[in-house]
């Protein structure tokens, strides 16, 4: 076999990476310059070239996701299976090692993983228990200690005892969380790592067999590596075996996270005759990307230095748009991506970027609405979760007694006693007959053709459903949601699920409430307002979340992609929208308060940049709905920091609408035809029913006017101009 067909698609510096005799190597170079490219070949190149076993290679990174990329790409280029490589997370890879060896490890063959939930659950148990104020030491801090004294590989007993109040109730809340992980048999992410690098270090004989097995190791993201985890490459990787590591350190993001970018420096003084490789050529963005990326990070001290070029071409300009609000930002987006789409774009060319999870919620909403296809990286979307769609069945069973999946869904959850004999003879019933479920158990009852026990149960059932739709008649949307939440006897089951789960599981049904309450202050009302039927906004409420339902993501179509700055890491689109960008969101508030992390901030948004191919839309916002209060953010200084030629201001429908006074600008959001609606931005205006409110946002003309209105009292509504009759103040 022709081996050199690997060194393909390769230019001289990469060849020289990939085809490499034995022996440790670093690359460290910048963003789109190949560098994840150069480890996959390098892997092929291994197994191809130099006869290594791929049960002999453990390639390391940093999400699940490039992971499952990375194996797939050396399966492409090698054309064969390797299920047997060990490519994967740390994590992931400290996971494997522990399932086999847990005996050696002291932990039950069983043993339960915390996610980061039910780490933070489990530490406020922890202080509850030992009556520590959470007002005074709140648990995320606490967390936060655990995990960064595990990043360093310090056991509770470990950790100095030192004379502070700070230093001695943490040490004293993870001596406890310790002892509760021992005796329940639970396994934090950062515990992974500690105990597998701990079973090396106590068991020389294992360690000996994994020494000899992995003579070949390689990184990528190496500059995100923290101490634990370099400690564990080290260890592992002993004398004998080559490793490669490949990283960027403007793109080391998780220093919050104990990262350490001097593991670079210390690389090539640890591993022995280090070949170090430089790449410059990006091979993935357009000239105005790169320039943008390279004006920014030019801000940062303390670098390695390196220029980054490209061949291509310089392409459009970066977009940058300023919305009204957090909701106007999503539309514009889905707008944008929509007009992608119709282009003849394809759904997966786009990602949307965020600083924090939390800012996910109104996107998706967006992409719902507009019925673009999504998938949100990192977290079950929410409409998925098992708690959300029992609740979301009753509430459909409120409205359509006759919808089967919902009633097979909660007939018995909670559960009351009906078996699934029960429920089998009606399901023959509604088969026989051609009738619904429901209606077959009310044949059933009323025939007797159930026993007696079954029947009563089943009666049970039926007049809950009628009961609570009864009480439901008069309430609102949200109202409706808490109801059946309540009635149903969800949310003290849900509460009673096992462990530190059930906690999410109620405040994800408290959440369902308040994304209830939303929708209904964002609908509009084809009747006139005071005449809204609950009723319908209950249908309209169900439909929007049935669009969300799993075929489109379960079938793996094409998906618009929605996730962190921090998980997008590596990853690369045609066309990225960075949203948020704001002060305080984006660099986020927490940064400002220690040095180095405004530096990090910028790398994170430098990332960002970098995943773009062709286009980049820079959005942020006037006000945003934060923690419940509406914030009012300036710009991003990051915007600031890249040339004023590389960026276009979007403006939308001509009519720009500024409001004079304060510090909130109104800018070219909203559509707004002053003229028809004879309303402006920040006008306040009076409403017979809801009170006094400022418009926010409006869209339409003439007949098909709307408007939002931020109501003191009722909240946000959609109002049609044509029956709101809206007096205005002021
Ligand atoms: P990041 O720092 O973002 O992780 P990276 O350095 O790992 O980026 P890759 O993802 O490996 O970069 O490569 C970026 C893009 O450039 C990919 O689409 C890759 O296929 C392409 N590419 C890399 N090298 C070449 C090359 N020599 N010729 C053509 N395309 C290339
Ligand atoms: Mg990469």
């Amino acid at each position: 076999m022709d081996v050199t067909r690997l060194l393909d698609g390769l230019n001289e510096p990469q060849r020289e990476a990939v085809a490499a005799p034995s022996g440790n190597s670093l690359v460290i170079a910048g963003a789109g310059s190949g560098k994840t490219r150069v480890l996959v070949h390098r892997v092929a190149w291994l197994i191809e070239a130099e006869g290594v076993s791929p049960h002999g290679v453990l390639a390391v990174t940093f999400t699940n996701k490039a992971a499952a990329e990375m194996r797939q790409r050396i399966e492409e280029l090698l054309d064969l299976s390797v299920r047997t490589m060990w490519v994967g997370t740390f994590h992931g890879l400290a996971h494997r090692f522990l399932r086999m060896h847990w005996a050696e490890a002291r932990l039950p063959q069983n043993f339960q993983i915390l996610d980061a939930d039910d780490q933070l659950r489990l530490v406020k148990r922890v202080m509850r228990t030992l009556d520590i104020d959470e007002q005074k030491w709140p648990a995320r801090q606490a967390v936060w200690f655990i995990n960064a004294q595990k990043d360093e590989g310090k056991r509770a007993h470990e950790v100095p005892v030192g004379d502070d109040l700070f230093q001695i109730t943490h040490k004293k809340i993870y001596e406890n969380y310790e002892a509760l992980c021992e005796q329940g048999g639970l396994v934090d992410f950062a515990e992974l790592l500690l105990r597998s690098h701990e079973l090396w270090l106590t068991d020389a004989g294992l360690l000996a067999h994994y020494q000899q097995r992995f003579h070949n190791i390689l990184v990528d993201e190496f500059q995100d590596t923290n101490a634990i985890q370099y400690a564990w490459l080290r260890v592992l990787a002993g004398q004998s075996a080559n490793v490669m590591a490949v990283g960027d350190d403007d793109q080391s993001i998780y220093g919050w996270r104990g990262a350490k970018i001097e593991n670079i420096q210390r690389f090539s003084q640890d591993f022995a005759n280090t070949t170090s490789i430089r790449l410059e050529q990006n091979y993935r963005s357009t000239g105005t990307v790169l320039k943008a990326a390279n004006a920014l990070i030019g801000n940062n001290f303390d670098r390695l230095g390196k220029e980054l070029w490209t061949a291509g071409e310089q392409g459009d300009p970066i977009r940058v748009y300023s919305a009204y609000n957090d909701l106007d930002e999503a539309r514009f987006i889905a707008q944008r991506a929509q007009e992608w789409i119709t282009a003849g774009g394809s759904a997966a060319d786009i990602a949307i970027l965020y600083r924090s999870n939390a800012q996910s919620r109104v996107l998706e909403e967006a992409m719902l609405r507009a019925q673009i296809p999504y998938r949100i990286y990192g977290g079950q979307r929410f409409f998925e979760r098992a708690e959300i769609k029992n609740a979301l069945a009753y509430m459909r069973l409120l409205y359509d007694r006759h919808s089967d999946t919902a009633f097979e869904r909660v007939v018995n959850t909670p559960p009351r006693g009906i078996g699934e004999k029960t429920i089998e003879a009606v399901r023959s019933i509604a088969r026989g007959r051609s009738v619904s479920l429901w209606q077959a158990s009310k044949d059933a009852i009323a025939d007797g053709d159930l026993a007696a026990r079954a029947r009563d149960k089943i009666s049970v059932f039926l007049g809950l459903i009628d009961d609570m739709d009864a009480a439901a008649k008069a309430m609102s949307l949200h109202e409706l949601a808490d109801h059946c939440i309540d009635a149903s006897g969800l949310m003290e089951y849900h509460g009673r699920e096992r462990g530190e789960r059930g906690l999410a599981r109620k405040e994800n049904l408290e959440e369902l409430v308040s994304a209830c309450r939303q929708f209904s202050g964002e609908l509009v009302f084809p009747a006139p307002a005071d005449e809204e039927s609950d009723t319908s906004m209950l249908a309209e409420f169900l439909d929007s979340v049935a669009l969300d339902a799993g075929e489109r993501q379960a079938d793996g179509g094409p998906a618009l992609q929605m996730m962190t700055l921090h998980s997008a890491k590596g990853l690369e689109f045609p066309l990225v929208f960075l949203s948020g960008m704001e002060e305080g969101l984006f660099p986020h508030r927490m940064s400002a308060q220690e040095p180095g992390r405004i530096e990090e901030e910028r790398r994170l948004c430098y990332v960002g940049i970098t995943r773009a191919m062709q286009n980049l839309y820079f959005t942020h916002a006037e006000t945003r709905r934060m923690h419940g209060t509406d914030a009012y953010n300036r710009p991003s200084r990051f915007l600031q920091e890249i040339p004023k030629d590389l960026m276009e201001e979007v403006r939308l429908g001509g009519s720009v609408q500024r409001h004079s006074g304060g510090s909130a600008r109104v800018s070219s959001s909203g559509l707004m035809d002053e003229a028809a609606v004879g309303l402006r931005m920040g006008q306040r205006v009076l409403h017979a029913k809801f009170g006094e409110g400022v418009v926010v946002q409006a869209e339409g003309s003439g007949e098909r006017a709307r408007v939002q209105v931020n109501f003191a009292q009722a909240g946000a509504k959609w109002l049609m101009m044509g029956y709101a009759n809206l007096e205005t103040l002021d």
